[in-house]
């Protein structure tokens, strides 16, 4: 499979080539250049196998420059009951809703940090050090977190050879579970910077740093952010896993429901369908920033300036412009790179939105998408309702997803909503829907208590480059 640019630049790229960058040269997004349609026979045959062989199955169809047996074997290190706690891996759970289909929770966030995000960066830890060995090279991941990728980048990378994590945090603006889960690593390729200053303050320096292309080159300085190709690639096993689950033949469908922010937990989904698995409907979930459920309400893409992004108690999906999203527009125009480039090239940073014309948003049904919101008091119900028809603790993302999945139900069609974090990482607002607050999973309780090793600095982008420098050749 070769990989082209949103875009328009044609020039054809390898998986192993795409893998350890970021946005194509031409400032899109890498897509593969077809989608590979899975017939009935196939589909028939992936329903018997266990998680680790789907992913194999699925990810063979787009990675031809990794020997099979290799690509195996990375499979299989990644997807086990050791690291996501259960044999089934995204295993189903069916809520109290009468709805004829059932309406179900697709658990995917039994991995170490707690939220749907080590579905991929755990297979992404594996492929950077296979890639890095195969190369002889040595790579420096900087990122800034506000929680769930930070974590989740550190978790997949710690102890791999030829990785390090530069991780910038906002200094004590982290729950302390969430401090606690990234400080209290102990890995020497993990290296923590707690910035005084805001997510904001964190962002700017990883710019900073990387628009340094001399730096960036002699330090051989990467990221691991959420246009990654291959994080969703990872994310479109488990649409198939779930299907698998919620279905006894290949004829029915089912439609899901995803609460988003960067629009790349649900483009998987999006993925998943061209290639012929049967969803109905892919539910685009939003909180109170809901640039997404307005694009799909009214074909207007209007991403909010920082300053008017809320914050909310679903903060994993207060985002103001959604990265992935290009990738679905893309698809949604034919495929036509030069007017996707006069959208999100000149349109978007001109006018700061767009508006697709009549024609183009008809298309949008075809694609199965439809949306909605939530907002606070929403999320809070919800959580409460699940508790007392299902007495299932629901975290506030995946209340989201849950509300918005109800607007859209069809008769005999099951509705799978993807549960993106655990309860347990959003305590203060389960606390407030019902009074008590739900316990971490038995391998983190204390850990609030265990040592830290972190550094604090000023939000000053010498420095943090200084600190890159001294610590580039440890480990
Ligand atoms: C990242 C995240 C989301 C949003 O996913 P996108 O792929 O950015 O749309 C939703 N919920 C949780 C808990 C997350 O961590």
């Amino acid at each position: 499979m070769k990989y082209i640019s949103t875009r328009g630049d044609a020039t054809e790229r390898g998986f192993s080539d795409i893998l350890l960058e970021g946005l194509a040269p031409d400032g899109g997004l890498y897509l593969p250049r077809h989608y590979p349609k899975v017939d009935a026979a196939t589909l028939a045959r992936w329903r018997g196998l266990c998680y680790a062989d789907l992913a194999f199955e699925i990810l063979s169809l787009y990675i031809d420059d990794i020997p099979a047996a290799d690509l195996k074997r990375l499979c299989e290190a990644t997807y086990t009951e050791a690291v996501f706690g259960t044999p089934r891996i995204t295993p189903l759970k069916k809520l109290a809703d009468t709805h004829a289909g059932g309406v179900y929770l697709q658990a995917l966030s039994n991995g170490p940090t707690l939220a749907f995000k080590d579905m991929a960066m755990q297979l992404l830890g594996h492929l950077f050090e296979y890639e890095l060995a195969r190369r002889g090279e040595a790579l420096n991941i900087l990122g800034a977190t506000s929680g769930d990728t930070g974590s989740a980048a550190e978790y997949a990378m710690r102890g791999k050879k030829g990785v390090r994590v530069f991780m910038l945090s906002p200094h004590g603006r982290m729950s302390p579970f969430q401090q606690a889960q990234m400080f209290s690593l102990q890995d020497a390729n993990i290296h923590n910077i707690a910035v005084a200053g805001v997510f904001d303050d964190c962002q700017d320096i990883v710019k900073a740093v990387s628009n340094d292309l001399a730096f960036k080159r002699q330090y051989r300085i990467g990221t691991v952010n959420s246009i990654n190709w291959a994080r969703l690639l990872a994310q479109v096993v488990y649409y198939f896993a779930g299907y698998f689950q919620a279905t006894t033949d290949d004829t029915q469908r089912v439609s899901f429901a995803v609460p988003s922010g960067n629009f790349g937990n649900i483009c998987a989904g999006h993925v998943a369908r061209m290639m012929g698995l049967p969803i109905a409907q892919l539910v685009a979930a939003t909180n109170e920033n809901d640039v997404l459920d307005e694009f799909f309400r009214t074909g207007t893409y209007r991403p909010r300036a920082t300053a008017e992004t809320h914050e909310t108690s679903s903060p994993s999906m207060d985002i103001s412009k959604a990265s992935n999203f290009e990738r679905f527009v893309f698809d949604l125009l034919g495929r036509d790179g030069q007017r996707t480039k006069q959208l999100f090239g000149h349109t978007l940073a001109r006018e700061g939105g767009f508006t697709l014309t009549p024609e183009e948003f008809a298309r949008i049904p075809a694609y199965g998408f439809v949306s909605g919101k939530s907002t606070h008091a929403e999320r809070l119900a919800t959580i409460r309702r699940t508790w007392g028809e299902s007495r299932m603790l629901v975290d506030t993302h995946t209340a989201d997803g849950l509300k918005v999945a109800r607007e859209h139900l069809r008769p005999g069609v099951p509705m799978l909503v993807l549960e993106t974090a655990l309860p347990a990482k959003f305590a203060d607002t389960i606390e407030e829907a019902l009074g008590f607050k739900p316990e971490p999973p038995p391998a983190l309780r204390g850990i609030e208590a265990l040592p830290k090793r972190f550094v604090v600095m000023a939000p000053d982008v010498a420095a943090v480059k200084r600190h890159i420098e001294a610590h580039c050749q440890d480990a």
